[in-house]
Parts: structure tokens; sequence; C-alpha cells
């Protein structure tokens, strides 16, 4: 199979849907592979490594035009021209947000597999999971900076030194993001304080931190007793498909002591803290009440390189199995049926049709 790997062109946007090694991979089982030149430049991959690895350098229009097109973000307006029916397009889409691109991914009869709904029979979104990981170990850096007093924190070392006591993390939510920010808070020598609704969830946390980690029930009762010792509160609570819940309303604010973070980083779906709002990584912070908040719906992008061989990790078996087999490999791997969100222009997930009320 031919395929192509175009230049992220959304604004910021620095990873790349494969690393040159991920290109040798389909390159060694017989695959051609073209990449547009400076595809991966933003992640620290230039073109002379893709070259090594046996891709051909192209355009745009030339990786575009490949049988399955692999990328990182959704297509943008400027690159709709190049939908076409039969074309296999590999990358996250969260059709549910975005009707333009439903539109025209149905109205060009693009086949649409979406990274973001591949999951395993557990539940779980390996797709989704590295961007998780890393957004959840990123929040503890980005909290321990925003803490620094010139900055507007409350000039708090999480760590603290010896004589003197460290910061206290609380993080609403202990599944990806919260565990991974558990494990680097606790790293920098933070006291760690983790709530979820899940039983099972918090015995797991137990058993694998040892205790070195305070467990608690999430309930505004219990949320309530924690904000007033609080330098940094990581927001990290997922229901799928919904909105996520405000767990810290605004009257709970001043609950908070002043100079101290949030980093919610559930905001890309609302957040689970009232008062937060979508910030850039150019302009990450604003404060409201004296509480530091950040807000950053993109996380992910700040670290590209990182993130590029994260994902590559991920999406690699699967594209293996795609540019092998074209649809037939949705045939016997019920994971990859999942991710399938449009063919011949028709709606094939059901969320997506739920959303805009088309049949699916
Ligand atoms: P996850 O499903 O692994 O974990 C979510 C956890 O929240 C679960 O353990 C669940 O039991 C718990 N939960 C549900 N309701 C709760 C409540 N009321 N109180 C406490 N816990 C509750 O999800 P995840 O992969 O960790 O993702 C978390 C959020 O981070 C998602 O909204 C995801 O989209 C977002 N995210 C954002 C970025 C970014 O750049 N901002 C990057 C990656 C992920």
């Amino acid at each position: 199979m031919h395929i192509g790997l175009p230049k992220e062109i959304k604004v910021k946007e620095n990873r790349v849907a494969l690393t040159p090694g991920g290109v040798a991979s389909l390159v060694r089982q017989g695959h051609t592979v073209t990449v547009e030149r400076g595809a991966g430049v933003g992640s620290g991959l230039p073109d002379s490594e893709y070259q090594q690895a046996g891709a051909a350098l192209g355009s745009a229009a030339e990786a575009w035009a490949a049988d399955m097109v692999m990328k990182v973000k959704e297509p943008i307006a400027s690159e709709y021209g190049y939908l076409r029916p039969g074309l296999l397009l590999f990358t996250y889409l969260h059709l549910a947000a975005d009707r333009p691109l439903t539109d025209a991914l149905l109205q060009s009869g693009t086949t649409g597999v979406a990274y973001e709904t591949v999951q395993l029979p557990d539940g779980s979104l390996p797709l989704l999971t590295p961007m998780s990981e890393v957004a959840g170990r990123l929040s503890v850096q980005a909290g321990a900076y925003h803490l620094q007093k010139p900055v507007g924190g409350r000039g708090v070392l999480l760590g603290g030194v010896p004589g003197v006591q460290a910061g206290n993390v609380t993080i609403l939510g202990g599944g990806v993001v919260g565990t991974n920010a558990a494990k680097m808070a606790m790293g920098l020598g933070a006291k760690v304080t983790i709530l979820d609704v899940s039983q099972r969830r918090l015995a797991y946390l137990d058993d694998v931190f040892f205790g070195r980690l305070t467990t608690m029930m999430s309930s505004e009762a219990n949320i309530r007793a924690l904000l007033p010792d609080t330098d940094l509160l990581i927001g990290g609570v997922l229901i799928p498909g919904a909105k996520a819940p405000h767990l810290v309303t605004r009257d709970m604010l001043s609950l908070m002591p002043e100079g101290s973070v949030i980093v919610d980083v559930a905001v890309d779906q609302g957040g689970c803290v009232e008062t937060i709002h979508a910030t850039t990584h150019d302009d990450p912070t604003y404060v409201i009440d004296g509480v530091v908040h950040y807000g950053v719906a993109n996380m992910p992008g700040a670290v590209p390189r990182t993130s590029t061989f994260a994902l590559t990790n991920q999406t690699l078996p699967y594209a293996l199995k795609l540019a092998a087999r074209g649809l037939d490999a949705l045939k016997d791997d019920a994971a990859l049926r999942l991710g399938l969100n449009t063919h011949a222009g028709k709606l094939t997930y059901a969320g997506v049709g739920e959303a805009f009320g088309l049949p699916s």
C-alpha cells in the first residue's frame, strides 16, 4: 500500500503522524511511504531521517495522493480538497464536535478511521492513552512552574526542603491523567491526595503506590475539606461521552490559598472546575479569586517530540494492519472496527450520528 504523511498545518501543531522508525517498519513490510517535506521538523525529525528510513519526500499533494493518509490532527478546511472516495484517512477526527468535517468526509466518500474511537474490549482507548500520559505528567511540571512567585504563584516548592514541609497536590480523577500526575508529583517529593468515584480504582492506586499517596472517595465534602491546604489542584476526571462534572464550583474557589494553582487537564471536556476555560500555550493562565488557572486544551503540543514518539508507539501496530489488509483488517480486529467513523458516504459511528441527529 502507498501511505502518505502530510505535514500538520493546524496552528502550533508540531507533531507528525509517524517517526522515521515507524516509517521504516512500513517500508520493511513492502509498503511505499511518501512524507511531505518538513513534516517532522517540529518534532526534531529532519527529512534526511525519513529518507534513511526508506520514505520518498514530496509535496502535500503527493502525500495526500496515497491510499492511506496518516495524520495527527483532523483535516482543517484548507485540506478538505484532498478528501476523495477510496481514501483511507487514519488520524484523530473528533467528529462529534466538528460538523463541517463530518459533512466533508461524507460528501467526499472518504473512509475515516478515528484514533480516538479505537476501543479495546475493556473499554480503554489505546490511541488516546499516550496523550493522557503526556498531559498528566506535564500537568505537574506546569503546576510546579506556576506556583513560583515571579509568575504569580504562591511561592511554594512542591518538594519542600529538609525541615520545611512539601507542597500538597490534590488530583481529581485517578485514571490515566491522574495516575501519571501522581507519579510526577510524588517524584518531586510532594504530598499527593487522589480522588475518584471508583472504589476499584482507588484500591488499585493504593496497591501500586504502596500507600505513598492518600486515596479518597470523590465527594463534595472531601474536596471542600482538602481545598484549604491544596497548593496544586489537578483535574483529570472523565465521564466518557459527557461533559466533565464541575467538582470545584465558583464558591469553592475561595477555600483555596492565595496563589495556589489549578491545572484542569479535563478542560477539553468542559473542565471539572467551574471557573476554567480553554487557554493556549502562548497565554496559558489567568487568575480568579487569587487562584491561578491553567487550562491549555492541547497540552501535548508543548512536547511534540515526546508526543510523536508516544503516538507512533500506539498507532503503528494498527497502521501495519491497515496497510497489509486495507479495510479487511477491521473484520478480525474489533478494537480497530470501532475506529471506523465514515465510509463510502455513510456515518458508521453511533456517537457521531447522535451528536448531529444523523443516521449511522
Ligand atoms: P480516564 O478515563 O483514564 O480517567 C478518568 C477518571 O475519572 C476515571 O478513573 C473515573 O473513575 C474518574 N471520575 C469520573 N467521575 C469522577 C468524579 N466525579 N470524581 C473523581 N473522579 C471521577 O481519562 P483520562 O485519559 O485520564 O482523561 C482525563 C481527561 O483529560 C479527559 O477529559 C481527557 O480528554 C483529558 N485530556 C486532556 C488533554 C489536554 O491537553 N488538556 C490531554 C489528554 C487528555
